[in-house]
């Protein structure tokens, strides 16, 4: 039973070791690495699923649960409703073992340009067949009628959905096992190991692998992976807080968000809380070397990302983290087996009261459990998914900008297709890797 939301007290379910050969190496045990590998095996290739700490450890097991198509970039959209289906199909294969629950997204309004935002939005819902619609006043507060406040209106997406990600990203990775995926925990990745220039091998903490390709899915880490083979993008990593409530009476069975507490009904009975748009960045050299390239999106929200000097030893983008290594050696990424920040407390009680606020009428929510968790993100808060066409066998699937929990699933059979060296199924231009060098301006998903 995995313990909420994560915890190193139980043993490693997949304590390996790797085997000396496979088709394919998946660098990451996160959602998308776990979504990846199970649609690797069940093309029927050997793939091996190497996490430097453990499943879900880092952000996958972290996040708020949300599973929407509502908000997402026009590009998303087809991707996110492909990643719903196949939620659906995995809750069925799992014996809903995942919380999954289709209760609906909201996005509450409390000015007119709110319900503007939002409306503008809706044309790309339409265009993809997505019921999306906007709420009033009345139906708002019909569904969330203990809510006490200033709301106008809402977007709302009644086929989104909800799971519990530290349950359901194990339990997918129990799947891909099944399936006959190989998983080896406690196993850093230190580097590929490139013959005449393409991908033969992967080297690990525990050995060499011999593979025919690979696929880099490791979430905050991955632009220090990538740069020690040359390939350079400009991600970045911020903490986010979120609680968990002890139970409480039931106000509303989906998830929402206002603009000042985003909430989120979980399978316990208690609530998911953390306010959106409020991350801390931690200033490290590759912060320094991005800033320009995260201007237009630091100018559309000055205030929600608060600056921190630095970053704890050994994170990602650390002073003082190696940015090169030798592959016969430690390297960064077992030296970190968890990125596992402090959550901000003074937050933490900032988000209780509001929450308190929003519903005077229920008993005061009592804290179950405070955390943190590192969201890696690029410039124009799209993923990077594509070949890194400068080392042939080599597909990156990151920067998942704080939706890869829901997008995950499509995501992960996306970068399956792509390492065989089939056809995606999307257009996938929104996401190369090279859009951030050839001289396209910096396109900021739209934010509703
Ligand atoms: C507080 C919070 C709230 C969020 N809310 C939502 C939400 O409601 N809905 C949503 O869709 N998304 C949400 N997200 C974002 C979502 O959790 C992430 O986008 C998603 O989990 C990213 O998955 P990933 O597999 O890319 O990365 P991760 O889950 O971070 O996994 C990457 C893994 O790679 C491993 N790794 C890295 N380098 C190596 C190496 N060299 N060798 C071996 N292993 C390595 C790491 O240890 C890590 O376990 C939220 C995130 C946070 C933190």
């Amino acid at each position: 039973m995995t313990t909420f939301p994560f915890s190193t007290a139980t043993p490693p379910e997949w304590a390996g070791p790797p085997p000396a050969e496979a088709d394919v190496a998946v660098i990451g045990g996160g959602v998308i690495g776990v979504m990846t590998a199970l649609h690797l095996a069940q093309a029927g290739l050997r793939a091996v699923l190497i996490e430097k700490g453990r499943i879900a450890g880092e952000q996958s097991s972290r996040n708020w649960g949300w599973i929407r198509v509502q908000g997402r970039d026009p590009a998303e959209i087809p991707i996110a409703m492909e990643a719903q289906d196949q939620w659906q199909a995995l809750s069925r294969e799992t014996n809903d073992a995942l919380g999954l629950r289709q209760t609906g997204v909201a996005y509450i309004a409390r000015s007119e340009d709110d319900m503007a935002r939002h409306e503008a939005w809706l044309p790309h819902a339409r265009a993809h067949g997505v019921g999306s619609r906007m709420l009033s006043r009345a139906e708002i507060m019909e569904r969330i009628p203990d809510a006490r406040g200033d709301w106008m209106g809402a977007l709302w997406t009644a086929t989104d959905m909800r799971a519990e990600p530290w349950i359901a990203v194990p339990a997918l990775a129990r799947l891909a096992a099944r399936a006959g995926a190989q998983i080896v925990e406690n196993c850093a990745v230190r580097g590929l190991d490139l013959e005449a220039g393409r991908v033969a091998g992967v080297i690990t903490e525990a050995g060499r692998i011999k593979v025919g390709g690979a696929v880099v899915a490791g979430g905050a880490w991955s632009s220090l992976f990538l740069r020690r083979h040359g390939v350079s993008i400009p991600q970045l990593s911020v903490r986010c807080t979120a609680l968990a409530t002890e139970p409480l009476p039931e106000v509303f069975d989906g998830a929402a968000s206002d603009g000042t507490i985003a909430f989120r009904r979980r399978e316990d009975g208690g609530y998911n809380l953390a306010v959106s748009g409020f991350q801390e960045l931690f200033i490290g050299p590759d912060a320094f070397r991005a800033f320009r390239t995260y201007l237009p999106l630091l100018t559309q929200d000055p205030l929600g990302t608060k600056f921190r000097l630095s970053a704890p030893p050994g994170y990602p983008d650390g002073w003082r983290t190696p940015r090169r290594w030798a592959m016969d050696g430690p390297s960064p990424f077992e030296k970190h087996r968890i990125l596992d920040p402090q959550p901000n407390m003074a937050k933490v009680r900032d988000i209780l009261e509001r929450f308190h606020t929003r519903f005077p009428d229920l008993p005061k929510p009592k804290l179950k459990k405070a955390w943190a968790g590192m969201i890696d993100t690029m410039p124009d808060v799209v993923p990077v998914v594509d070949h890194a066409h400068a080392i042939p066998g080599l597909v990156v699937a990151t920067g998942m900008s704080g939706h890869g929990f829901g997008i995950g699933p499509a995501f992960g059979r996306i970068a399956a297709d792509l390492v065989q060296g089939k056809a995606p199924g999307h257009d996938l231009s929104r996401f190369r890797l090279q859009r951030f060098s050839d001289g396209s301006p910096i396109d900021v998903a739209l934010d509703v």
